[in-house]
């Protein structure tokens, strides 16, 4: 016989998947998380979380959300480490496929986060993994006595700038801007550190090298100048898409594909609900993506509460 429908399926093991699971399980609702490829998701990369609150000493990303996990795992929730690889949200109970396996639920909450913004480059692709990459605390460490590119001027940029600046020889920032959009404690770090420069009104119109990264070709906005300048590695930092393509032609979708959702929770389907990344275009903090996962467990909550006749 088939298993009866969880209540909840979270798609997603983000900040905002396992705040969600941790309040559904804990409201005694049986709770599947489809983690993705990485529990944790983008602050699994992070080496050092200090703007969450409760934590004044630091703590790293895979250890708040090795943290995250536990705390829904003590009210139950369970954990599936795989992909949903399609979802079926035309009938109740709502379908969300892994591979073979159809889950059933009467509740989803989709929180599947953003990826990293490319761009456009062919060079960019053929180096990606071989110079081209997009998080310093992965790779720093390969850069150490480097030079290396940074591609933004938004906080991931800077960010990631100071901490290859630990090991790097030159941190080159490369800003389409005058100035950057970062924020003020950030932003004067990186102006007081040494070992970073910035280059304003360029864009990068090339990567160069064959096998590896040899350096960028460069192009002033102001003066249509174009030069070359020698690196050993480019990160990019050019901010985020929302990893919405599981959802196609089942949740309505504004043009930047961040899911349509007046309320901040609520989607064009009953019952299913968003979380994190996948519709914030503005804040996109840790604290505030598990702020979501918390509003849209108690919507999931109330709505099975409705269904059930409760
Ligand atoms: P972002 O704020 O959207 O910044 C993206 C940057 O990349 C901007 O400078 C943008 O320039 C530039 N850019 C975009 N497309 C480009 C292109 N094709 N070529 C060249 N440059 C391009 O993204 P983010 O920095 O990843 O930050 C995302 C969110 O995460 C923000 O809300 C941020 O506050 C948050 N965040 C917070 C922290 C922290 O608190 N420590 C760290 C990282 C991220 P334009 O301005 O010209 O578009």
């Amino acid at each position: 016989m088939a298993s009866a429908p969880y209540d909840v399926i979270v798609i997603g093991g983000g900040p905002a998947g396992l705040t969600a699971a941790m309040y559904t399980a804990r409201a005694n609702l049986r709770t599947l998380v489809i983690t993705g490829r990485m529990v944790g998701g983008q602050i699994a990369l992070t080496f050092q979380v200090d703007n969450y609150p409760g934590f004044p000493e630091t703590i790293t990303g895979p250890e708040l959300s090795g943290r995250m996990r536990r705390q829904a795992e003590k009210f139950k929730a369970e954990f599936l480490e795989d992909e949903a690889t399609a979802v079926d949200f035309s009938s109740t109970p709502l379908n969300v496929i892994v591979g073979e396996t159809v889950h059933e639920a009467w509740s989803v909450i989709v929180a599947t986060g953003s990826s990293n913004r490319k761009l456009g480059l062919e060079s960019e692709e053929r180096l990606m993994g071989r110079g081209v990459f997009v998080c310093a605390t992965c790779d720093a460490l390969l850069y150490e006595g480097k030079r290396v590119v940074v591609v933004g001027g938004g906080d991931s940029a800077v960010q990631e700038a100071l901490d290859l600046a630990k090991f790097a020889r030159e941190v080159v920032i490369v800003h389409r801007r005058e100035r950057l959009t970062a924020c003020t404690c950030l932003k004067q770090r990186a102006e007081e550190n040494d070992r970073i420069r910035f280059l304003w009104n360029t864009v990068v119109q090339d990567i160069l090298g064959e096998s590896r990264v040899e350096g960028v070709r460069l192009k002033s906005r102001e003066t249509g100048e174009e030069w070359t300048l020698e690196c050993d590695g480019v990160l990019l930092a050019i901010g985020w898409d929302p990893n919405t393509s599981l959802f196609d032609g089942q949740l309505d979708m504004g043009e930047s594909g961040y899911i349509v959702s007046p309320s901040g929770v609520d989607t064009s389907v009953k019952g299913v609900f968003v979380a994190g990344d996948l519709n914030d275009t503005k804040y996109r903090q840790l604290v505030t993506a598990c702020g979501s996962g918390c509003m849209a467990a108690l919507e999931a909550e109330r709505y099975i509460d409705e269904l059930k006749g409760g």
